[in-house]
């Protein structure tokens, strides 16, 4: 029997319309569930692209008032049977529409535009840069352990390989996805971000040549769509990308490599707000691909369940250096570097190094994570932190209003003038940025030629890599950036690593600032020593005893989970419960306020049984982007189905009294920073 009608999903993100609509498919059309469709819509019958969801032989729309599919622009479906389900299970998981997830999923193209000819784009010439000239290894007994394991999973199981950096994690991936390719199958790789893993992209690329394609952030949309073209049709069996290529719309999906799964730019940060990983996890389940996600500090939720859950998350150890010692780990208390009167961005100790490898001609990198666009205060005489007694959280100072705010529960107090523990009057906000850092390095060393890698530096088409290709080449002796130098780069030369303010992580005003400040350590302690040169690795701090600065100097990320997850567990923190936040903008603060305070009362009528646990309202992390306030509130609870039904059954409520027209909700789960 020939179906009669199409429900199809309108493009157009008004929320209101996150239904489907019925059209009749005229004779001889021959419309499949997936496909794209252009459709008359709305009052002036406007030319409207829609997607094809279901193909149904009845419909409950008046017959009379039922219009036509008017046209296919493509010859094949942009949605697969499994990528339909998978975008049914993004709504409903990530409280969005329909059609945000489709757009995220499928290629797009402008409306009745066929997309381009992927003819036309030319073949791919394999990069061989680096890597190629590396010799085939012999994998150690870890490694060849760990490939064994996963090449003999069945279908649908989750590995997380735990291997130190220097471990020897790709050549894991490497030979798990030779052993893929060669049953018919095919891969998926995700990198943290592209740009900033030249050296591992082109390991696969040598590997794997000419079946390899690779997304990034700065394709054209034609190079975007060809890409996704090649993985449909199968010209090419791996797709190597930032979170995205999790959608490549391979028909054989056999395996997905998650590398780094601890970073948070696998959390998309627009709607639909999803976690790469939970969506790798589903397509397995769809699919019975393997996932492998591969970390050197696993994130505490991964790590929880491979413990924890071991049907569910299966744990694989590489514990050794390959052929690399670790690195020399000083942490230096800058509370003596001031008592002695070095008021410097620079300890004694470490100035030192940086002018003995300078006169070796090797190279140092300064890493200052200045991603605390607000700051903190501390005690320069005892190290404390100004910090909120009901969250273990820091406080954040704000220099408009002079006071210090938490974040978390928005409880606040103005500035005092003495430190609260030693009543030293010696307190110090901290907001140093890398280009002052840069000018110092120019006082101390005025020869010296440096590059530096941030934000600022970057934004043009080939930004990172260029800076990092000068790098390489020795065209600076010093490199200084923010966590962008943090990342999995491996420079022989480099001998020295100066984390220059490791307190700015540690007192970002968010509960996962210890994890983050482990990660990104031990990320950047990575980068020294990679070659037979011994490596060494100043942390600079005010609370030297900090857990998270110890386990990182010791290496020990067993000891630091063990530590970290009892705090979760005490403070009733993720992976323990769900957070849900709900942060408003606007043009005006005190609406935005306002809203959200009316927000807040709504909740707390809903919740007379108190299962949901209600925050204060606060200020966003960053409390003012382009004009618009943003401030927030945070909602709490063991479960998060009822949380997310609670949290968006409220906002309905405080729509219907309010059209919040100049305002903007913005929803997050269990945000991976906080915003
Ligand atoms: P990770 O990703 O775990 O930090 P890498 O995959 O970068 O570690 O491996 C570190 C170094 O060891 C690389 O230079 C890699 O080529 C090399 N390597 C990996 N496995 C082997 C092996 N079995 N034998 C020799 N060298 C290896
Ligand atoms: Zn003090
Ligand atoms: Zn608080």
């Amino acid at each position: 029997m020939i179906p009669r009608y199409a429900a199809v999903c309108i493009d157009t993100l008004h929320g209101e319309l996150d239904r489907l609509f019925h059209y009749r498919i005229p004779a001889g059309m021959d419309v499949q569930a997936g496909m794209r469709c252009v459709v008359p819509f709305g009052k002036g019958n406007k030319p409207t692209t829609g997607y094809v969801i279901e193909l149904t032989d009845t419909t409950e729309a008046q017959t009379s008032r039922i219009k036509d599919i008017a046209a296919l622009p493509d010859d094949f479906c942009v949605l697969t049977t499994e990528t339909l389900s998978l975008v049914r299970w993004m709504r409903d998981k990530y409280y969005t529409t329909l059609i945000s997830c489709i757009r995220c999923v499928a290629p797009t193209a402008k409306v009745g535009k066929a997309f381009p000819s992927t003819r036309a784009l030319g073949a791919r010439k394999p990069k061989k840069d680096f890597g190629s000239d590396k010799p085939e290894v012999t994998l150690t007994d870890d490694q060849a352990y760990a490939v064994n394991v996963i090449c003999s999973a069945l279908s649908a199981a989750v590995f997380l390989v735990h291997g130190v950096t220097g471990s020897g994690k790709t050549e894991v991936y490497l030979h798990t996805i030779s052993h893929v390719l060669a049953q018919g199958k095919q891969a998926i790789v995700l990198v943290p971000e592209i740009a900033l893993t030249p050296q591992t992209v082109d390991i696969f690329t040598a590997r794997f040549g000419d079946a390899v394609a690779v997304t990034h952030s700065r394709l054209t949309a034609g190079e975007r769509f060809a890409i996704w073209k090649r993985a449909l049709e199968g010209t090419v069996s791996l797709v190597i990308g930032p979170r995205s290529a999790v959608f490549a719309p391979f028909a054989r999906l056999g395996l997905i490599v998650i590398d780094e799964e601890h970073e948070h730019t696998y959390h998309s940060e627009t709607s639909p707000k999803y976690d790469t990983r939970e969506v790798a996890v589903k397509r397995a389940e769809l699919t019975g691909a393997v996932v492998v996600m591969g970390s050197a500090t696993p994130s505490m939720e991964s790590y929880l369940a491979a413990t924890e859950n071991p049907q569910a998350y299966q744990l694989l150890r590489l514990p050794n250096r390959i052929n690399l010692t670790f690195p020399e780990v000083h942490i230096i208390d800058m509370r003596r570097e001031f008592s002695r009167g070095n008021t410097s961005l620079f300890s004694k100790d470490f100035a030192d190094a940086l002018k003995e490898v300078l006169a070796a001609g090797r190279q140092a990198i300064l890493f200052l994570n200045r991603r605390g666009y607000s700051t903190f205060v501390s005690c320069r005489w005892c190290g404390e932190v100004l910090s909120c007694d009901q969250c273990r959280v820091n406080h954040t100072y704000h220099a408009d209003t002079g006071s210090l705010l938490c974040h978390y529960c928005g409880r606040g107090l103005p500035l005092p003038e003495k430190c609260p523990s030693c009543t030293s009057v010696h307190l110090r906000r901290f907001g140093v940025g890398t280009q002052q850092l840069e000018a110092e390095v120019a006082r101390l060393f005025p020869n010296t030629a440096t590059l530096r890698m941030d934000m600022d530096t970057t934004r043009g088409k080939f930004g990172h890599a260029d800076i990092l290709s000068a790098f390489r080449r020795g065209a600076a002796q010093v490199l200084i950036g923010t966590q962008m130098v943090a990342k999995g780069l491996d420079f022989p030369q480099v001998t020295l690593v100066g984390v220059i303010a490791a307190d700015l992580s540690l007192f970002s005003g968010d509960f996962r600032a210890g994890e983050h400040t482990f990660q990104l350590l031990t990320q950047v302690a990575g980068r020294a020593g990679r070659s037979d040169y011994a490596g060494r690795v100043f942390l600079q701090t005010y609370n030297p005893e900090h857990y998270a600065l110890q386990f990182a100097r010791e290496g020990r990320y067993e000891a630091f989970y063990a530590h970290e997850i009892a705090v979760r567990r005490t403070m009733d923190y993720p992976p323990f419960t769900h957070i849900f936040s709900v942060m408003l903008s606007g043009p005006i603060e005190k609406e935005v306020i306002a809203a959200l305070h009316k927000l807040q009362a709504i909740m707390a009528y809903c919740n007379k049984k108190k299962r949901f646990e209600l925050m204060g309202v606060s200020p966003a992390f960053v409390s003012k982007v382009k004009q618009k306030f943003r401030w927030k509130l945070l909602v709490k609870c063991a479960e998060e189905e009822p949380l997310k039904q609670f949290v968006l059954y409220c906002i309905g409520k405080l729509r219907e009294n309010d059209p919040l027209s100049e305002i903007t909700v913005h929803l997050s789960l269990n945000p991976a920073m906080m915003e």
